[in-house]
């Protein structure tokens, strides 16, 4: 078993609600020792741009449980967000945050709302890949893998048998990003035949979010990529009553960090009226993940019992509702003195025996063969006469390729665009492969030199493969 965990106390009100947790944990038997390390804003500020100390990965590697406080990212300099960084680095793929009304002791609109949000967390545009491509435009990269969707995919049909909840959905947007997106629905519904006992659906993500803001208690678990489950868990936990409640677990198959779902609340810190509730009920889901299963019920049932007894932090106190108002001191007082106790309303919590660990096995790779049909040549133009452009570049020689579209932020404007399209000077050239030419790299470097000696700026290419009979390309709006 367990004994000793990584801590980090963070930044704004992160020592304050890492106190009141550590606190109710000693006071609750958790039988836990600590390992302190610094991270976020003061590391950073000393020059570190990870916000972490090499050599405090050690001890993250060593222990594997990381209870962590929010951290404060500082803007731009080239700082990288250490939550992504840590989540990447481990491993820890799959981001589960539980959030449940706890009317009418907490205001809400939802009062029977109870779901949990399953977050991929390694991949999408949190790759962090962007690029400054032309004087006007920007990109940001977003990376779907196969094997990445599938292990968040089993983890989630998993989880939800193992929590005994009843319907999975997923939310994407492969309407709009069929290849990316598509490919995270297509391996859902593969995925899906596997557990015929759990009822499956999926929404596109936008109206996803607003049916889940208008009738949360329509959802069960859901499952997402990584950008809309981050703002999907926000919209959750905030009109459960406050973003101050829920915590979450990010697990992997060998470390696995808890924390709350909020950021570190400047606006508040130090000021001792911080809600540390969600820390506290990450640190639920760890001391269930790491054995200590009675512990994490006492502290959850005294939790319970202590919303119940209207004794709430300034975020969720309501006259009517609450009967005083507490500081973090107070509030984590008034929990250690429920301990023993348990909920006279909310349903006891019981955690017979330790979170089952899921090893997620995921499918050997099937390799698939592709062959080059063209190439995607990306020009820095100033000049906006899209026209021009596309005969002048269409007199590029090259005996493999020949150019049959230009788009601007992915709208065709060669041949036969329409004068309304509005342009940057980032221009999209799609030369497709001429009938039996079989191009390959050579050919490729071939046709960029004679791009080059015509006098175009290139600034980046992408190859257009067909695997196995499929397009892994996208047409152009309007080709
Ligand atoms: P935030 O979650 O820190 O705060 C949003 C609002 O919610 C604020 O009004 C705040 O006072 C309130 N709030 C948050 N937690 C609360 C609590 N426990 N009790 C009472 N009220 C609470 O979001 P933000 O202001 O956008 O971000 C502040 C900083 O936190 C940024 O530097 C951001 O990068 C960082 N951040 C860190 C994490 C993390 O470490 N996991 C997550 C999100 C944001």
């Amino acid at each position: 078993m367990t004994n000793k965990i990584t801590v980090a106390y963070g930044d704004g009100i992160g020592p304050e609600i890492m106190k009141s947790c550590l606190a109710v944990l000693d006071a609750a038997g958790a039988d836990l020792t600590y390992d302190e390390i610094k991270i976020g804003e003061q590391v950073y500020l000393s020059g570190n741009s990870s916000g972490i100390a090499d050599s405090d990965w050690d001890k993250l590697m060593t222990n594997k449980i990381f209870l962590k406080a929010p951290i404060t990212t500082p803007q731009g300099g080239g700082y990288k967000s250490l939550n992504v960084t840590i989540r990447k680095t481990l491993g820890l793929y799959a981001n589960v945050r539980p959030v449940k009304s706890l009317f009418p002791y907490v205001d809400t609109k939802h009062p029977k709302m109870d779901l949990v949000i399953v977050r991929e967390n390694e991949e999408d545009l949190y790759a962090g890949i962007e690029h400054r491509q032309t004087n006007d435009v920007y990109q940001c990269l977003k990376l779907i893998s196969r094997p990445g969707s599938e292990k968040i995919i089993r983890f989630a049909f998993e989880y939800t048998k193992n929590a005994g909840r009843k319907r999975l959905t997923c939310m994407i947007k492969d309407n709009i990003m069929k290849l990316t997106d598509g490919l995270f629905h297509k391996v859902f519904d593969e995925v899906a035949k596997e557990y015929p006992e759990i009822e499956t659906d999926h929404y596109i993500i936008d109206i996803g979010t607003a049916r889940l803001a208008d009738t949360p208690e329509d959802f069960d678990v859901i499952v997402l990529p990584n950008l809309y489950g981050d703002i999907l868990s926000d919209v959750a936990a905030q009109i459960a009553g406050s973003v101050g409640l829920a915590g979450s677990a990010n697990i992997g198959n060998s470390c696995s960090m808890f924390e709350a779902i909020h950021g570190s609340a400047p606006d508040i810190a130090g000021k001792n009226v911080a809600n540390p509730s969600g820390l506290l009920m990450g640190a639920v889901q760890m001391l269930n993940f790491i054995g200590r299963n009675e512990a994490a019920a006492k502290i959850e049932n005294a939790w319970l019992r202590t919303i119940e007894d209207g004794l709430h932090t300034g975020d969720i106190f309501k006259q009517g509702n609450s009967k005083e108002k507490l500081s973090t001191s107070d509030f984590t007082k008034a929990v250690i003195d429920n301990l023993g106790n348990t909920p006279n309303n909310f349903a006891q919590i019981s955690y017979p025996e330790k979170a089952k660990s899921l090893k997620i096995e995921i499918s050997k790779p099937q390799i698939e063969e592709k062959t080059l049909e063209g190439i995607d040549v990306f020009l820095d133009n100033a000049e906006c006469n899209p026209q021009k452009l596309g005969d002048d570049l269409s007199k590029v020689q090259s005996d493999k390729f020949e150019l049959v579209i230009i788009t601007n932020r992915g709208v065709k404007v060669y041949p036969q665009g329409n004068p309304l399209t509005f342009c940057t000077d980032h221009w999209r050239c799609r030369f497709m492969a001429k009938e039996d030419a079989n191009p390959d790299a050579t050919d490729i470097i071939k046709l960029l030199d004679a791009i080059h000696q015509a006098g175009f700026d290139f600034i980046k290419t992408e190859h257009l493969y067909n695997f196995a009979g499929e397009r892994g390309y996208s047409l152009g709006q309007g080709q």
